[in-house]
């Protein structure tokens, strides 16, 4: 009976594996956020036929958005991955719900912005190091830095520097917003100055190859 019961348990296994291989991923967007995502996407031409699903969930804790790689394409060949990006229907104010829909357009867009530089990186990495870096990510705060000022990093160096200077002041500025994820924030991310930092630097870039 035990063996019985071994052998059903590894052929739903099998049957969950072949499954999650077979499932041929796209880009979904849900209508209420086509319009932000689609101006993201624009600044990101390098992630053109790569499937992304942009879900909304009830509630993510300690963060409004998430881009993870999917399991199905850990399995396949580097370029065979696909990604989803979840974004919390609403976030955390002390005691009170704030929703993610209701915030200025701009900041949306850096927000989602801000994912696809996550993906980004992602795409640098092999399968190995993406599981590692899942990781890392959640025992090692100096991890967690390096890892949102290089999200951040991406979309500045795509155009997007206004538009994530926008989601940064915004939640730095809301008085409202938990005073914690406001820490986290300050802590993990680059600042508004370092940005402003960055943008000029690409422009004396630019400036010199123009010469
Ligand atoms: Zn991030």
């Amino acid at each position: 009976m035990k063996r019985k019961l071994r052998l059903l348990f590894l052929a739903l296994i099998a049957v969950f594996l072949v499954t999650l291989i077979l499932k041929e991923p796209k880009t979904t967007i849900p209508n209420n956020i086509k319009k932000e995502v689609e101006i993201a996407l624009g600044h990101f031409p390098e992630l053109n036929g790569i499937p992304i699903e942009f879900k909304f969930k009830k509630n993510i804790k300690k963060s409004v958005m998430q881009a993870q790689p999917t399991w199905s394409g850990l399995l396949k060949p580097k370029n065979k991955r696909s990604y989803k990006i979840l974004i919390s229907e609403k976030f955390k104010i002390s005691g009170e719900e704030f929703k993610t829909l209701d915030v200025p357009r701009d900041v949306l867009i850096g927000w989602i912005g801000h994912e696809l530089g996550h993906i980004m990186d992602y795409q640098e990495r092999g399968n190995f190091n993406l599981i590692g870096f899942g990781i890392r990510y959640v025992l090692l705060k100096e991890f967690v830095k390096k890892a949102e000022r290089a999200a951040d990093s991406f979309a500045v160096s795509r155009g997007m520097s206004e538009y994530i200077l926008k989601t940064k002041r915004f939640i730095l500025n809301h008085s409202e917003i938990d005073e914690v994820y406001k820490e986290r924030i300050k802590q993990y991310y680059l600042s508004p100055d370092e940005i402003m930092e960055m943008v000029k630097e690409q422009d004396s870039v630019k400036d010199s190859n123009l010469l």
